[in-house]
């Protein structure tokens, strides 16, 4: 999964690309293009907010969202020591 908002990389379609233009196995092209982050200011609140909202907007179940928000600070990009 993207390790900045959490969706499957399942496809090489969803996946983003690193400076060198290749695929990047950690992050999605939402987040991500060529070796940067689109919003490289976001923090993890902001990022459970989007992922809230997006989610929300697809008429997730509760449950669904809920686990989807707690799994984003497991994640590499938020991640602290
Ligand atoms: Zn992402």
């Amino acid at each position: 999964m993207c390790q900045s908002c959490g969706i499957p990389l399942d496809t090489e379609e969803v996946k983003g690309t690193k400076e060198n233009g290749l695929k990047s196995d950690e992050y999605c092209k939402y987040c991500y293009e060529n070796g940067v982050f689109k919003n490289p200011k976001t923090n993890l609140d902001e990022m459970k907010d989007t992922v809230e909202t997006q989610m929300k907007r697809l008429k997730l179940p509760h449950y669904v969202i809920q686990k989807a928000v707690n799994i984003l600070p497991a994640l590499k990009r938020w991640k602290t020591k």
